[in-house]
């Protein structure tokens, strides 16, 4: 997983001293032993809560992420705004999200996984082969072997 930049925050556990603090999340007191300090406020351990999974933050790390004003744990953050890398074909982002091909170090959108000579798209169980790195259908590559137009470039 690539992280285009890493909103990631960090949560402390701090004893509360002098004047209770206010929870940012349920605007309570704050009257336990221990409060989650981030984004510059104050919250129960278990107010600050992912806002997908809704597991509790501090048990899950010391760090918290924020996007489009969203909190959110590092699993759902990566899934919801990461990227797996670069398309192999298009050289466009994937998002995390998405499904990918992969073979060998590439991935690939699913649209964009093609025989890049005739455009074949592959199914479940096809052969595919991966030549200069391009991917190529069994009919464009064994063309490919037998006039011998593979051996001129570079692997
Ligand atoms: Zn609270
Ligand atoms: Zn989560
Ligand atoms: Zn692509
Ligand atoms: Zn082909």
């Amino acid at each position: 997983m690539v992280l285009d930049k890493e909103d990631g925050v960090p949560m402390l556990s701090v004893q509360p001293k002098g004047k209770q603090k206010g929870c940012a999340g349920c605007n309570r007191k704050i009257k336990d032993r221990y409060l989650l300090k981030a984004l510059d406020k104050y919250w129960h351990e278990d107010c600050l809560k992912c806002a997908c999974c809704d597991c509790r933050l501090g048990e899950v790390g010391s760090t918290l992420y924020t996007k489009a004003n969203l909190i959110l744990c590092r699993r759902d953050y990566l899934r919801l705004f990461g990227t797996t890398g670069n398309c192999a074909a298009c050289s466009k982002l994937i998002p995390a999200f998405e499904m990918v091909m992969r073979a060998r170090d590439n991935v690939y959108h699913l649209d964009c996984f093609a025989c890049q000579l005739c455009n074949q798209r592959f199914c479940v169980g096809d052969k595919f082969f991966l030549k200069n790195n391009m991917i190529l259908c069994q009919m464009d590559y064994e063309e490919g072997q037998l006039n011998g137009s593979f051996e001129s470039q570079v692997q």
